[in-house]
């Protein structure tokens, strides 16, 4: 070796820790690029002989969160990205292009319609937005130049559950491709790609995460789809970081723990809430699946409650802009995931100053619902 003077070793001081055993966790890769040791090495990037080249292309910790969510969802391929929308547009744009048409959902979440009426758009992605509860209004929507189907496995904030079976059956008979966003449901409840959806969405920021402390995404379907997705992240960077996946995975450990939990409490909850005389509706499914039927409870407040005490008199259940974390928190979708929306978009959702959207947390069951009851009792 020769030689290092101080400026020299102070960059080259990296004590190899390689081969030091097995970890028990996988190690954070926080690299943007990996090294080689001569030419022919570099080669054998090109020629799949070695895994890794630089980061935004692939990275171990984002390969193993994608990979690790296609298992769960029996799919043969996933990819991560850097956030719940960039992993649906990664998805989106592996089926279509500009002059191809999409029919979506009516009831999407906010974010994603708004990926399709406004960004996709502006790429000359055309679309149809209709009632996906209504199978003719799917099958009118088709045109010459539709190429996907794009709905939610349960939606937000009135927890309608897909008919997975339908969707499919009309996207064979007109050969198109189908995508479903399972964020709400998880792999723990449903698994649309078994049911034979194409492409499947999630917004690891929601429960696949599950701690609230990071922005990530995945898309998992057939291999061919997800190469193109992948190539998608790639070339438009919405790559994830290494830590990123890295927590978002140390978080998937425990979701079908947390799914467990989160949904029985909801289940609980739920049916108390329904015996209040303070609370018009409260919309929670019973049909998701053996496993549970999710943690998101949202209720219409009866007219006479005042929202803004309500909300005021919680306690320990925030208000918070997103949901799916271990703690309950409460959301206010006219103020928030359904802002962008028009007056009259949400009336035709059925989105009030009365609806309240509750992410139901592992805390002790009785004790959510007192003090969702107790500010109800202090607001009326
Ligand atoms: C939050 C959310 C998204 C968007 O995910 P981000 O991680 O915020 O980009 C998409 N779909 C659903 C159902 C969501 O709840």
């Amino acid at each position: 070796m020769t030689k290092q003077s101080f400026n020299t070793k102070i960059v080259h001081n990296n004590i190899s820790q390689q081969n030091v055993g097995q970890s028990k966790s996988t190690p954070i890769y926080q690299t943007s690029a990996f090294t080689f040791k001569d030419l022919d090495h570099v080669e054998s990037y090109y020629t799949g002989d070695v895994p890794y080249l630089y980061s935004r292309e692939n990275n171990p910790n984002t390969n193993e969160l994608g990979q690790a969510v296609a298992q769960l969802e029996g799919a043969p391929a996933g990819v991560a990205s850097s956030s719940g929308i960039s992993a649906i547009m990664a998805g989106i744009f592996s089926v279509v292009e500009a002059g191809d048409h999409i029919v979506a959902a009516g009831d999407l979440y906010g974010g994603t319609q708004q990926l399709i009426t406004k960004q996709l758009a502006s790429f000359g992605i055309e679309y149809t937005i209709v009632d996906f509860s209504s199978g003719d209004a799917i099958k009118q929507a088709i045109q010459p130049n539709t190429k996907l189907l794009y709905t939610e496995s349960i939606t937000n904030p009135f927890l309608r559950v897909e008919n997975i079976e339908q969707l499919v059956n009309i996207a064979k008979e007109h050969n198109l491709k189908t995508m479903v966003d399972n964020t709400f449901a998880t792999p723990y409840l449903l698994q649309p790609y078994m049911q034979g959806v194409d492409i499947v969405a999630h917004s690891a920021t929601k429960y696949i995460g599950g701690h609230s402390d990071v922005t990530s995404g995945v898309v998992v379907g057939h291999e061919d789809l997800i190469n193109k997705a992948n190539q998608k992240v790639v070339g438009l960077g919405t790559n994830l970081s290494p830590f990123e996946a890295w927590l978002t995975q140390r978080g998937l450990k425990t979701l079908a723990l947390r799914m467990k939990q989160q949904s029985e409490n909801a289940n609980a909850v739920a049916g108390q809430l329904q015996q209040s005389e303070d609370i018009k509706h409260v919309f929670y499914p019973q049909n998701v699946s053996e496993n549970g039927h999710g943690a998101i409870v949202t209720i219409e407040l009866a007219h006479h409650v005042d929202v803004d005490t309500f909300f005021k008199s919680l306690d320990w259940i925030k208000i918070v802009p997103t949901l799916a974390g271990v703690e309950t928190t409460v959301s206010y979708p006219i103020a928030t995931s359904h802002r962008a929306l028009t007056d009259e978009e949400r009336q035709k959702l059925g989105i009030n100053e009365f609806v309240v959207r509750i992410s139901i947390g592992i805390e002790e069951t009785q004790d959510i619902a007192n003090q969702l009851l107790k500010a109800i009792q202090t607001a009326k």
